[in-house]
């Protein structure tokens, strides 16, 4: 079962939860059109369904075998890249002026969804790219921008991020690499990097390495990192590629999933040091990393909403024809799908799938709003909304994925287990998802901790206001089809709202109670706001098509069965939040014992 990208479920979603429609007429993207934005749709989904996605079963079979230093990217894979870049869809998003398309983040979003449904494996490549792209072009002298931002965003060549060491993971304050200052304004790096997605491999000509690492003087901690641009090969100044950089990758992991990614150790200083250049300011590293993590995210979110997708189609597929017993008003043995456990099943993945989706693109649209709009008060709304957003897009959505990854084999019943299905290959994908790009319980722990309290806890209330806005409308809309979403839904956000105001009263207070609860948290987060954008787009889908008509998209039936079987959790989750600390009390002593 191959993919076929969603593009009217992506388009509506896109138009109605993104606000991508309301965004177009206030002018927000200057004469951008609902027709453009169509078209890039169609255009993306067919290279991901006709071109990407047949090779991510031959990414997994061959991996990224190393020998000598070099990597040989899986068959077909250079050739996919090479036509991908050059169909412009690295820079979608880029500025105009570094050679990008200059089109919203959230039609990006888009975009690195459909390529991840593709393959996990090929899509995580890019975003890498694409987070060095917005990290040198915020952070950037003007010289570094000239010579390597225009072959960034065309793809001519490839970036990676690297903050990861042996005793360095979730704890980036200590990593250990070196820089030190040579005295022409270029740096010397020696040290050793671990687990760093495509740090070597034969797609491009040069890789250009974002690394962090820590000047002789510099204070300890996470203040005291600098980030530098170190390329595989040096530049000269016709913009011709130089000698090797004293960087190479020592060894490559065999890992569960994503084979088709290589994940690399990087060894810099075999010959006395990598030459750097430093990005931003000494010491200042971790603020032009923010700019590369935050991208990388929404898209590793993205990821998640991506593999659930393809997990849900491929399960469809095979629950339509897969036959075994009985059902109700059926004779002889029924397609799987008649059994009202598969189907619950099923609407569990695409109410997940679409929710996520939700997420991630309004994501998008707010980081999107964040740098167009005009008055710098919407644009400071707008970019903490971003910011409180983006550790749900990132670790509800990668939960996402391996949940309904993970219902995808269990449709497959035992060929689920078995290789040939792809089931198999989409649940050990997904599953790094919710680790890389700071593991779920880190992005939980900063909801809690940095984006609750903005502006007093300002931005997080604005955000459930427009929730309760939306289950008003539900209330409004008087019909039958509407009631129950209204009720679980008003219970989901009133769950929400009281587990935000107790966790607001924590910070500060006891912080070690706000950390207990912070990702049932996160997760209740991401069901009450995921099963209200639900229902907007089902309101949406009434206004399109008219009371009582048929719902095509089945926006409305998606809609009630989240709020009737998902939101539902939300109380419970509200007392895991508030009880989290007390519950943990000796949990020393029970998992020492036995
Ligand atoms: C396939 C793959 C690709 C990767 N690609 C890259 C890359 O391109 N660049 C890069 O720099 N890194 C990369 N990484 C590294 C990845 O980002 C780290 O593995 C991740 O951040 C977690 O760090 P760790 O593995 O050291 O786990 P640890 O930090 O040891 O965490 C272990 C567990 O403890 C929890 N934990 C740790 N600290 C805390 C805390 N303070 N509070 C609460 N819980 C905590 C974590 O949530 C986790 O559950 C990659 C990893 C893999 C496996």
């Amino acid at each position: 079962m191959t993919y076929r990208a969603p593009i009217a479920d992506i388009a509506f979603t896109l138009k109605h939860a993104a606000g991508l429609t309301r965004a177009i007429e206030e002018g927000l993207y200057g004469d951008l059109t609902e027709d453009l934005v169509d078209a890039v749709l169609e255009e993306a989904g067919k290279f991901a369904g006709e071109v990407i996605a047949p090779l991510n079963t031959v990414g997994d079979k061959h991996g990224t075998p190393l020998a000598n230093g070099a990597i040989t990217m899986p068959p077909g894979w250079r050739e996919a890249y090479r036509d991908w870049a050059a169909a412009g869809w690295n820079g979608l998003a880029a500025p105009a002026e570094c050679g990008g398309q200059g089109l919203p983040h959230a039609v990006n979003a888009a975009c690195i969804e459909m390529w991840n449904s593709a393959s996990m494996a090929f899509g995580i490549g890019p975003v890498l790219t694409m987070g060095a792209i917005e990290a040198l072009a915020h952070h950037g002298s003007d010289d570094l921008k000239r010579t390597y931002l225009p072959k960034l965003a065309s793809g001519e060549w490839m970036g990676t991020m690297q903050l990861t060491e042996p005793q360095a993971g979730s704890d980036v304050g200590a990593l250990r690499t070196k820089a030190e200052r040579v005295g022409d304004g270029t740096y010397r790096i020696t040290g050793q990097k671990i687990f760093i997605t495509y740090g070597e491999h034969d797609l491009t000509d040069n890789i250009i390495h974002f690394a962090l690492a820590r000047l002789p003087d510099a204070p300890a901690g996470t203040k005291g990192l600098s980030l530098f641009l170190i390329p595989k090969f040096l530049v000269d100044a016709d913009g011709s590629l130089g000698a090797k950089n004293d960087v190479r990758c020592h060894s490559i992991e065999h890992k569960l999933g994503i084979h088709g990614s290589p994940t690399c150790t990087m060894v810099y200083g075999d010959q006395g040091g990598a030459t750097g250049f430093l990005v931003g300011q000494e010491n200042r590293g971790m603020n032009c990393m923010f700019t590369m993590m935050n991208n990388a995210r929404l898209a590793v979110g993205l990821q998640g909403v991506g593999v659930a997708e393809r997990a849900t189609q491929a399960a469809l597929a095979y629950a339509r024809e897969r036959r075994q017993g009985q059902a109700a008003g059926t004779s002889g043995a029924a397609a799987i799908i008649a059994h009202p456990d598969v189907r619950r099943m099923l609407m569990t993945m695409r109410a997940l799938t679409r929710a996520s989706r939700a997420i991630c693109y309004a994501t998008g649209a707010a980081i999107d709003r964040a740098a167009r709009a005009d008055r710098e008060a919407a644009r400071k709304a707008a970019h903490e909304r971003a910011s409180l957003l983006t550790p749900v897009a990132k670790a509800f959505s990668t939960d996402v994925g391996i949940e309904v990854a993970s219902l995808g084999v269990q449709v497959h019943g035992g060929m689920g287990y078995i290789e040939e299905t792809g089931a198999a290959q989409h649940y050990r994908d997904a599953r790094i998802a919710a680790i890389y790009e700071g593991t779920n319980g880190i992005q939980a722990i900063d909801l809690v901790t940095r984006k609750l309290p903005l502006s007093g806890g300002a931005t997080v209330k604005a955000f459930l206001d427009e929730l309760k806005q939306t289950i008003s409308s539900v209330a409004a809309m008087n019909d039958p089809a509407f009631e129950w979403m209204e009720i679980r839904l008003r219970e989901a956000v009133d769950s929400l709202d009281r587990a935000t105001t107790w966790l607001l009263a924590q910070n500060g207070k006891a912080p070690e109670a706000a950390l207990a609860g912070a990702t049932p948290y996160l997760r209740l987060f991401g069901v009450a706001a995921g099963g209200a954008m639900l229902a907007d787009e089902a309101l949406a889908s009434v206004r399109e098509g008219g009371m009582g008509a048929a719902d095509p998209g089945g926006r409305i039936a998606v809609a009630r069965f989240f709020a009737q079987n998902l939101a539902v959790a939300a109380a419970g989750l509200e007392r895991a939040v508030i009880d989290g600390d007390d519950s943990l009390k000796g949990a020393e002593a029970a998992l020492a014992a036995g």
